[in-house]
C-alpha cells in the first residue's frame, strides 16, 4: 500500500505554471459533510468535478482532497501529447474484442480532440493548447512493417475512408524532411493535440472554484474510507486533517487507489517514465514543430516530443526508453519519484544534436528549471483503465490506471462516472453539448467484478511466472544509442502465464498502455 510521495523532482510544468492554486484550501478547517468526495486532483478528479458541475443547475457539494500540490500527481509530470494513435491498436483490439469494440475504443479517443477544442474555447483556458498532428517518424525496418501492417490491417477491415485522415511516407528523404529527424526511413501523421495538463486541470479548477462550486484541498491524503455508509448514508473519510463524511466516494487515485481499496494491490502497478524540457536552438527557435512528433525504433523503443510555440519556444521530450530498458527494474514496479534514473538526463540532452536536423544549439543541449523528471503512471495486465463503480462497495467510485495514455481517454470517461454519481443521487441531468460529443464508454474500460476477477488471475500467474512483476517488457535485442539494429522478441504469454480461463492477457508495454502480443 503506497500513498503518493511528498517529495517527487520537480517538473518543468508545475514550475514553470506558477500557479497560485498550487496549495490551495479552499477552507482552513474540512467541512464535515459532502455530497460528493473526490480523492485525487488531477485530470480524473478534475474532469468528473468540472462534469459534475455542467451536467445540472444543482450540482451536489464537491470536495476535492489531494494528497500533494494541487494536480501534482502524474497530470503534472507528463509528456503534454493529445494523440489518439488508436490506428495502431486498432488491429490488435478487433482481433482481441472484436470489430465493434476496437471501432468505440478508436472513436473515443478521437472524440477527445474535439472536446478539447470546444470545452477550452468555452471556458478560455489558456494551457497552450493546439490541436494538429502528429508526425512518427519511423526509425528502422521493424517499425516500417509494424506501421505498414496495422494501416493495412485497419484499411482492410474498415475501408479507405478509415486511413484517409492518415498520412503514410514512405520515401526516407521526404520522412526525413516532413519531420525533421536523422535517418528516419518513413513517416505517418495523425490528426493529434498538444496541452500543458497542468495549466489544463488548474484553469478547470480555477473556474469552479470561482464559481463557488468546489471545496479544494491542497495537502490533504486520504488515509482510509471506510467500506460501507454509515445509517445516515455517509461513507467516512479519514484525513490527518479530521474525517470528512460523503454520500458518494470516487477515487481519481491513479496508481495509488491501491492503497484505499486493497483488492487493487498487484493490479494497477507503478512505472516511472520519464521527461525533459529543453531550449530549443535559434533555428528552433524561428521555425518551431508545428506538429508534435516521435521518433520510433519498434512497438516499445521511442522518444516523443512537442514544442511550444514563441516566446516560449521549449522542447518537451519523453521517452529515453532506450536507457531505462537496460535495467527494468529502474522503472517497472519503481514509485522512485524522488529522483532521476541514471544516465536519463546526459541521454535527453544529447538527443537534439544526434536526431534534429537543423540542430544548431550546443551538442549537449541546455535544459529548462526542473528541465528533467521522473513520474509514476498507472498500469495493469489488461492495458485498459478501470472506470465505474466499485464492485461490492456502496456508493463509492474509481477511475483510475490510464496508463502512459490518458489524455485522449480521460474527459470522455469522466462523463460516464458523472453520470453514474448523479444517477445515483437520484439528480436529473441532461447531457452538455461538448460531453455530448463523446459516444459512449468502451466496454473494456468497464469495472466489472468479473473483470476484476480474470485480471486478478493474469496477474497472480504472470507474478509467479516472473517471480517479480507482473508487468514484463519485451526483450529488446540491442540499443539504437550504439546505432546496432533495433529488434523486439516479444513473449508469448501462455508460455509466461499459462492459459487463464475465458481470458487472453495481454502483457503490456507500461509505458505505452499498449498491449503487447505474442
Ligand atoms: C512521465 C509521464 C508521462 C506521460 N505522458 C503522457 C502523454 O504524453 N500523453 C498521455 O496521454 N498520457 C501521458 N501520461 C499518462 C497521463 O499523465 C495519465 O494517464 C493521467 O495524467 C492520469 O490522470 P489521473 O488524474 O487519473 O491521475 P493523476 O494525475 O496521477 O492524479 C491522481 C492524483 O491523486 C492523488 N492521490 C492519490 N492517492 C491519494 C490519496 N489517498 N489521497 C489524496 N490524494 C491522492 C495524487 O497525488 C494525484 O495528484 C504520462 C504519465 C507519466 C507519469
Amino acid at each position: 500500500m503506497v500513498l503518493p510521495c511528498t517529495n517527487p523532482c520537480p517538473s518543468f510544468w508545475i514550475e514553470a505554471a506558477s500557479s497560485p492554486l498550487r496549495d490551495h484550501r479552499s477552507t482552513k478547517d474540512l467541512q464535515a459533510k459532502t455530497d460528493v468526495l473526490i480523492i485525487g486532483s488531477g485530470y480524473s478528479g478534475a474532469s468528473i468535478a468540472y462534469w459534475l458541475t455542467k451536467y445540472t443547475d444543482s450540482p451536489p457539494s464537491i470536495t476535492i482532497l489531494e494528497a500533494r500540490d494541487v494536480c501534482g500527481g502524474a497530470t503534472g509530470r507528463n509528456g503534454g501529447q493529445l494523440k489518439p494513435d488508436w490506428y495502431i491498436s486498432y488491429p490488435k483490439w478487433s482481433a482481441l474484442y472484436g470489430r465493434e469494440t476496437a471501432l468505440s475504443l478508436s472513436n473515443h479517443e478521437r472524440a477527445h480532440l474535439r472536446a478539447f477544442t470546444e470545452l477550452l474555447a468555452e471556458e478560455d483556458i489558456d494551457c497552450s493548447f493546439r490541436a494538429a498532428t502528429a508526425w512518427e517518424a519511423l526509425m528502422s525496418d521493424v517499425e516500417m512493417a509494424r506501421v505498414t501492417e496495422a494501416y493495412e490491417s485497419l484499411r482492410d477491415i474498415e475501408g479507405q475512408e478509415a486511413v484517409s485522415r492518415l498520412t503514410f511516407i514512405k520515401d526516407p528523404e521526404e520522412a526525413e524532411r516532413v519531420t525533421r529527424i536523422k535517418g528516419a526511413v518513413g513517416a505517418m501523421q495523425i490528426p493529434a493535440g498538444q496541452i500543458w495538463p497542468y495549466k489544463f486541470v488548474h484553469g478547470l479548477l480555477t473556474r469552479l472554484l470561482d464559481r463557488k462550486l468546489i471545496n479544494l484541498q491542497a495537502h490533504t491524503p486520504a488515509t482510509h474510507v471506510s467500506s460501507h455508509p454509515d445509517t445516515e448514508g455517509y461513507i467516512a473519510v479519514t484525513t490527518p486533517r479530521g474525517v470528512i463524511r460523503a454520500k458518494r466516494v470516487v477515487h481519481a487515485t491513479n496508481r495509488w487507489a491501491s492503497h484505499l481499496l486493497p483488492q487493487f494491490e498487484g493490479i494497477i502497478n507503478p512505472a516511472l517514465a520519464t521527461i525533459c524540457a529543453v531550449k530549443a536552438s535559434p533555428y528552433y527557435v524561428e521555425k518551431p514543430w508545428e506538429s508534435t512528433v516521435s521518433i520510433r525504433w519498434d512497438g516499445v523503443i521511442n522518444n516523443y516530443l512537442s514544442q511550444f510555440p514563441p516566446p516560449l519556444s521549449t522542447i518537451i521530450i519523453g521517452g529515453a526508453k532506450e536507457v531505462l530498458i537496460k535495467d527494468p527494474s529502474s522503472f517497472i514496479g519503481s514509485d522512485a519519484e524522488d529522483r532521476l534514473i541514471p544516465g536519463v538526463e546526459e541521454y535527453f540532452k544529447g538527443i537534439p544534436k544526434r536526431d534534429f536536423i537543423g540542430w544548431d544549439g550546443p551538442d549537449v543541449a541546455d535544459l529548462e528549471n526542473a528541465g528533467v523528471w521522473t513520474g509514476v503512471l498507472a498500469s495493469s495486465v489488461d492495458a485498459m483503465p478501470f472506470v465505474g463503480k466499485m464492485p461490492n462497495y456502496e456508493n463509492q467510485y474509481i477511475q483510475a490506471c490510464f496508463h502512459g495514455h490518458g489524455m485522449p481517454r480521460i474527459l470522455g470517461s469522466s462523463a460516464h462516472t458523472t453520470s453514474l454519481i448523479l444517477d445515483s443521487l437520484g439528480i436529473s441531468y441532461s447531457t452538455p453539448r461538448i460531453a455530448a460529443i463523446f459516444p459512449p464508454l468502451p466496454s473494456p474500460f468497464q469495472l466489472t467484478q468479473e473483470r476484476l476477477s480474470k485480471v486478478r488471475a493474469a496477474a497472480d500467474k504472470l507474478k509467479e511466472a516472473s517471480g517479480k512483476a507482473s508487468i514484463q517488457l519485451p526483450k529488446v535485442g540491442s540499443n539504437g544509442v550504439d546505432g546496432t539494429e533495433m529488434g523486439t522478441e516479444k513473449i508469448n504469454v501462455k508460455e509466461v502465464a499459462g492459459d487463464v480461463e475465458g481470458y487472453t492477457a495481454p502483457l503490456v508495454d507500461p509505458l505505452e498502455g499498449d498491449p503487447i502480443f505474442a
